[in-house]
C-alpha cells in the first residue's frame, strides 16, 4: 500500500533479520564454545593416556632390569663358588640365555676382559679379549651395570646388563653379562606393546645419550635424538605430559618418564591433529542434534513476528485510510495486544476523531453562507436532489427583500449586512428542523419545506413576510419581503420546475406591490 515509501522491507521480516542474526550468533558462538571445550577434552585426555602409557612403560622397564639383574646375580653367585668350573659356565651361561627369552645371548667373562663363555657361542668372541668402552667400565667398576646402547663385538647394537662376579673371599673373578638386542623384536618391544596406546600413539625410548633403544619403527632403532623437548625433560628426572612438535616439527600431545637408574627416557606421543580427529564428528553430530530443535525454534519465531507485526500492519493500512468514514469502526476492530501497539491504536483513534471533526466542519463551511449562517446554493441543490430521489413532495418558497438597494444607499453596506442577517435568523426561526433555509444569492432566499403542501407552505411565507414587515430592522422605517410560493405538481415535476415557478410568483409579488406572498 506505501507505494510513496522506498523502503520495501517490512516489520516482521525486521524481526526475522534480526532475530535470526541472533540465533545464529548463539548458534555460532554455541558450536565455537563446544569445539573449544570439546577439544580441550580430548587434547587433555590425549595427553593424561600419554603421560600414564609413558608412565607404565618407564616401570615395566625398571622391573625387567631389576628382574635382569637379580637373576645374573644368582648365577654370578653360583659362578663365584666354581668359577674354575667350565662346565659350570658353560651351564649356567645356556641356562640363563635359556630361560629369558629376553636376553639375546649370556657372556662370562674374566677379570681381564676375556670371553669365556657365550651362549649362544659365537667363535671369534669365545677366547677373545674384549675392549669394548662398556665392557672395560663393567670390569672396572665392579657393580651391576646397565651399558648405554652400542655396537658389540659381533656387530648388534645391544644393551649389556652385567653383574660382577666375585670369590666367596670376595675376590673380583670377572662379570656375567646378558646382551638385549635391540634392533630384534624383543623384550623392549614386548614391554611397550604390552600397553593399550590409543589410536596413532607411539612410544620410543632412548637411553642417556638420547639414542633410541626403541622405536615403532625399527630402521630408527640406534639413531641418536638432537634436542627433544620431552627426551630431555624426562632425562632431568622429570615426567608429565607435553604439548610440543616431534623432529618433523609436527605438533604432538606426549607424555614422557623416566627410567630410574638406567636414565632411560620414555616418551609415548601421537600428532595432535589425529588426538582431534573425533572433534569434525562431534561437531557434526551436535548440528544434527540442533537441527530439529532449531526448526521448531524457527517456525516459534516466524509465528511470534507474525504475532508482533499483525496489529502494526494493520494499524499502518488503518492509517493510510484515516478520512475513510469506518476508520473508527476499523482501528476499533484490530486487536493491539501489546503496550505500543494499543498507545499506536490509541493515537490512530484520536487522529480519526480530529480529523473528521476537521472534515465535519470543512463540509459544514463548504456549504453554507458565511454571512447568514444559512445553507449555500450548492448546499440547496443537494438537499433538492436528495428529496427528488427519495419521491418526498415539498414546497418551495423563493423570498426577495423588497427596495434592499434603498437599504444600502440609505445606512450603507455595513447595515445592509446586518439586514440581511436579521432577515436570514427570521427565516431560519420560521422554520421547523426539517426545512433548509437558504440564502440564493444576494438580498434573495430560498425556504424549502419537504412534506409541505402549497396551502401550509403559503402559510409559512405569509407569518414569514408578517413577521419581517413588524420587526424594527432598520434603524429607521421598516422592511418589507416579497415571496412566491410553488410546490410540486404536474407542471412542475423537476426541482428546476418548481424553482422557476416560485421565481415567477415571486416576480409576480414584485409587480403586484411587493409586501406580499404569491402562492398561486
Ligand atoms: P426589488 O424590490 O425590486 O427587489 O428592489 P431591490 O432594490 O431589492 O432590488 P435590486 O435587485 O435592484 O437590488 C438588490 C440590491 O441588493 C443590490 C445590492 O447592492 C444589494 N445587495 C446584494 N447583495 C448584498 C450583500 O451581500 N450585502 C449588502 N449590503 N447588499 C447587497
Ligand atoms: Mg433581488
Ligand atoms: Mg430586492
Amino acid at each position: 500500500m506505501s507505494q510513496s515509501s522506498s523502503v520495501s522491507i517490512g516489520l516482521r521480516g525486521l524481526i526475522l533479520i534480526l532475530v535470526l542474526l541472533a540465533v545464529l550468533a548463539t548458534l555460532c558462538n554455541s558450536l565455537w564454545v563446544a569445539y573449544g571445550v570439546q577439544r580441550d577434552a580430548l587434547v587433555h585426555s590425549a595427553l593424561q593416556a600419554n603421560q600414564a602409557y609413558a608412565a607404565k612403560a618407564a616401570s615395566g622397564i625398571e622391573q625387567f632390569l631389576t628382574s635382569a639383574h637379580s637373576r645374573l646375580s644368582y648365577s654370578s653367585q653360583r659362578l663365584g663358588r666354581h668359577f674354575d668350573d667350565p662346565h659350570l659356565r658353560q651351564e649356567e651361561a645356556q641356562r640363563l640365555q635359556a630361560e629369558d627369552t629376553a636376553f639375546n645371548a649370556v657372556l662370562i667373562i674374566d677379570a681381564n676382559g676375556r670371553a669365556l663363555h657365550m651362549y649362544p657361542p659365537q667363535e671369534p668372541i669365545v677366547g677373545s679379549t674384549l675392549s669394548s668402552e662398556e665392557v672395560v667400565q663393567a670390569l672396572r667398576e665392579r657393580r651391576p651395570m646397565v651399558s648405554r646402547a652400542y655396537v658389540s663385538a659381533a656387530g648388534n647394537l645391544i644393551v649389556f646388563i652385567t653383574q660382577p662376579i666375585f670369590s666367596p673371599s670376595g675376590k673380583f673373578l670377572g662379570i656375567i653379562g646378558a646382551s638385549v638386542f635391540l634392533r630384534q623384536h624383543g623384550i623392549l618391544h614386548t614391554l611397550i606393546s604390552s600397553h593399550y596406546l590409543p589410536g596413532a600413539a607411539y612410544a620410543f625410548v632412548t637411553d642417556e645419550q638420547r639414542r633410541l633403544l626403541y622405536h615403532v619403527n625399527h630402521l630408527k632403532i640406534g639413531e641418536v635424538l638432537g634436542e627433544t623437548a620431552t627426551v630431555d625433560a624426562a632425562l632431568r628426572g622429570e615426567r608429565g605430559p607435553m604439548e610440543t612438535v616431534n623432529y618433523q616439527g609436527v605438533p604432538v600431545l606426549a607424555g614422557f618418564a623416566l627410567v630410574p637408574g638406567v636414565n632411560w627416557a620414555v616418551v609415548a606421543q601421537q600428532p595432535r591433529e589425529q588426538a582431534l580427529a573425533p572433534l569434525a564428528q562431534l561437531l557434526r553430530d551436535m548440528l544434527l542434534k540442533i537441527i530439529p530443535a532449531g526448526l521448531v525454534g524457527l517456525l516459534a519465531i516466524w509465528l511470534a513476528t507474525q504475532l508482533i507485526s499483525r496489529p502494526l500492519r494493520q494499524l499502518a493500512d488503518s492509517a493510510e485510510q484515516l478520512s475513510a468514514p469506518q476508520a473508527s469502526e476499523q482501528l476499533q476492530g484490530i486487536k493491539a495486544w501489546y503496550v505500543e501497539a494499543a498507545a499506536i491504536r490509541r493515537a490512530l483513534l484520536s487522529g480519526v476523531q480530529l480529523l473528521q471533526q476537521k472534515l465535519g466542519h470543512l463540509r459544514r463551511q463548504a456549504q453554507s453562507d458565511p454571512l447568514t449562517g444559512l445553507a449555500n446554493r450548492r448546499a440547496m441543490d443537494e438537499a433538492l436532489q436528495t428529496l427528488t430521489q427519495a419521491q418526498v413532495d415539498y414546497a418551495v418558497l423563493a423570498l426577495d427583500i423588497d427596495f434592499f438597494k434603498r437599504v444600502n444607499d440609505t445606512f450603507g453596506h455595513d447595515i445592509g449586512d446586518e439586514t440581511l442577517k436579521q432577515v436570514a435568523a427570521i427565516i431560519a426561526h420560521s422554520s421547523r428542523d426539517n426545512d433548509l433555509a437558504c440564502r440564493a444569492g444576494g438580498e434573495e432566499f430560498t425556504l424549502i419545506l419537504p412534506g409541505t403542501d402549497l396551502r401550509a407552505a403559503s402559510d409559512i411565507a405569509e407569518r414569514i413576510r408578517h413577521s419581517i414587515a413588524t420587526t424594527q430592522i432598520l434603524p429607521s422605517g421598516t422592511l418589507t419581503i416579497s415571496i412566491g410560493v410553488a410546490c410540486r405538481s404536474d407542471d412542475t415535476p423537476t426541482a428546476e420546475a418548481i424553482l422557476k415557478r416560485a421565481d415567477e410568483r415571486l416576480y409576480h409579488a414584485k409587480q403586484t406591490g411587493r409586501n406580499r406572498v404569491v402562492a398561486g
